[in-house]
């Protein structure tokens, strides 16, 4: 890699008609990194993960992985680069079990294998695919409903099947849009430990997340958007008192809270 970066994201636009919901958005990870990107709701968020991924075009501006341009490739292209995404509101088949679908997001699918090695090798891939499926949804505690319809779990449960999903995918930056929302609390803990796991063998990963909790137990650094612009960029012990931060989440009427407490319905500021 002759870049120190992982991800190089500059001067990205996007608009939907008249809507511009991104405009010049600039910001580099180092490999390693955890960052949470952080905004009221609406304020681009998904969006941004939706271009860097391929779900999107851009209309301007250029996105790099490892140095290389990725912002021309397709969804499938950026996820051979190295780049696996969860969604926001995961949709699961009916008809398939939680170990389907963790398998059919296997790279190593059988048939391509075969027409290209030959059926003993793609008999070898399967059986990795299958132990790396089988390991995945141990650390993501889905072993027990492993054999249940994938659109039959829970919401919480769907979203560490997207986990698990995109870590088939063997990638080397994992972004993860809300994994939190609608997960039982006594999962989190178990997400923060499977991620920090991840994160101690290289893994690169960028979250959208709303709770603070999770963002000052998780992340090392934090990209808050507003409106489609970066408004800061900091650290998440940083956030609580930045006042680009405050205003975009109470709007015009910010004002420094007494006691320096926080709490708005959208960025949920507990006790540390
Ligand atoms: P966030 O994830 O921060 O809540 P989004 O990126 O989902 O925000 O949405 C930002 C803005 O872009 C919203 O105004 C939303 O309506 C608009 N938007 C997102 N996706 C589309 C789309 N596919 N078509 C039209 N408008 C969209
Ligand atoms: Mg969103």
């Amino acid at each position: 890699m002759t870049t120190p970066y992982a991800l190089q994201v500059d001067s990205v636009a996007k608009a939907f008609g008249g809507n511009r919901v991104l405009e010049k958005v600039g910001f580099s990870i180092r490999p390693g990194e955890i960052v949470g990107l952080l905004g009221p709701n609406g304020s681009g968020k998904s969006t941004l993960l939706n271009t860097i991924t391929g779900f999107e075009s851009i209309d301007a501006g250029t996105v790099r992985f490892e140095g290389r341009r990725i912002d021309s490739l397709n969804a499938h292209r950026i996820v051979q680069a190295g780049i696996a995404r969860t969604f926001q509101l995961p949709s699961m088949p009916r008809k398939m079990s939680v170990a389907e679908v963790a398998m059919a997001a296997s790279t190593e699918h059988h048939g391509v294998w075969e027409n290209l090695f030959g059926s003993r090798a793609a008999g070898l891939a399967e059986t990795r695919a299958r132990a790396r499926a089988g390991a995945l949804m141990d650390q993501l505690l889905l072993t027990p409903v492993r054999d249940l319809s994938a659109a039959a779990i829970s919401g919480g449960q769907k979203k560490l099947l997207g986990i698990v999903c995109a870590l088939m995918a063997q990638p080397r930056m994992l972004m993860l849009d809300e994994p939190t929302a609608g997960v039982h609390p006594n999962l989190r803990s178990d997400i923060v430990r499977a991620l920090q796991r991840l994160n101690d063998a290289g893994m690169t990963i960028v979250i959208v997340e709303h709770d603070m909790h999770f963002i000052r137990e998780v992340c090392h650094r934090c990209i808050v958007l507003d409106r489609g612009h970066i408004v800061a960029d900091c650290r998440p012990d940083e956030l609580a008192s930045n006042e680009r931060v405050l205003q975009a989440y109470l709007g015009g009427a910010a004002a420094k809270p007494a006691g320096g407490a926080t709490a708005t319905p959208v960025l949920r500021m507990g006790a540390a």
